[in-house]
């Protein structure tokens, strides 16, 4: 079963999350679970957390968190490493109370301090938060290959899934990065080639999420633009191609796609469902 959703707004309350979702038909959502732009975390009061998981329990909808795009835990600077480390653990306690599973976190950037100090201090910090909380997992995010950013390769990942040692450490493969770093997943070839990169390096049971973006540059742009799905450059045909990979076949899908107008979200929602169509 393949279940679809999209980025939503917990303004208002955490609970509102899920309940947007339930009223737009969505299987899964993805949510920050802070604020995406500062430091201090606002936790969300205990009513307000239960009413988060039971609306999405009671109605099979299966919610993952995004950390802050604050949080940089490869950062050379010590203030910001142990910021991100304290942003962490808090948005992973939230999760735990909001009967969250999974956070998807980004490797970040070694700002030009090196991929081998980088890599050093995102493990440290993973470490850290898996140790600090229980029942919560964490899924590595592929990068589009901007300059000094982390993790655009599987084997990145995969190199810092094999140190952290935990059950609880996965990927979520963003189709906008893999084919902004050069993966051409347009081809069937293509789709198949980084689906075996993935069994290589991290192991095929643990993707735990797909963010289901097209692409507004040209294959290896580097750049982190998504797109409307089919509309992209890697387009109604890639995304076809993409599906009927056993990989693909099952598990949760979330757009973080833009909203230039009301309604883009549903139109590409309909794009979705036309391309499992075309290719039943
Ligand atoms: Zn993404």
């Amino acid at each position: 079963m393949r279940r679809f959703g999209f980025h939503v707004s917990i303004s208002g309350g955490i609970y509102r999350a899920p309940e947007f979702a339930l009223a737009e038909g969505y299987g899964t959502f993805q949510f920050f679970p802070t604020s995406s732009r500062t430091w201090t975390v606002k936790r969300p009061s205990d009513d307000d957390s239960t009413k988060f998981a039971s609306i999405a329990s009671r109605n099979g909808i299966i919610p993952f968190a995004h950390i802050p795009y604050l949080c940089n835990p490869a950062s050379p600077e010590k203030e910001v490493l142990e910021k991100s480390k304290r942003l962490l653990v808090e948005s992973m306690e939230i999760c735990r109370e909001a009967k969250t599973e999974h956070i998807v976190v980004h490797l970040g950037s070694h700002k030009g301090a090196g991929l081998e100090k980088g890599m050093e201090n995102i493990r440290g910090t993973l470490t850290h938060a898996l140790d600090s909380v229980k029942h919560v997992g964490i899924l590595l995010e592929n990068t589009s290959g901007y300059r000094n950013s982390i993790g655009s390769k599987m084997s990145e990942i995969g190199a810092i899934v094999e140190s952290v040692k935990s059950s609880r450490i996965g990927l979520c493969f963003d189709t906008c990065h893999a084919f902004a770093a050069g993966y051409d997943i347009r081809s069937q070839e293509g789709v198949d080639r980084v689906v075996d990169e993935i069994g290589t390096y991290i192991g095929k049971e643990r993707l735990g999420l797909v963010h289901l973006n097209d692409a507004k540059y040209p294959l290896g742009s580097g750049l982190d633009r998504h797109w409307h799905i089919g509309k992209g450059y890697i387009g109604r045909d890639g995304f076809a191609n993409m599906f009927r990979n056993m990989l693909f076949g099952s598990g949760n899908f979330v757009m973080e796609t833009p909203v230039n107008e009301e309604g883009d979200d549903r139109t590409n929602m309909e794009a979705v469902a036309q391309i499992l169509k075309s290719i039943e």
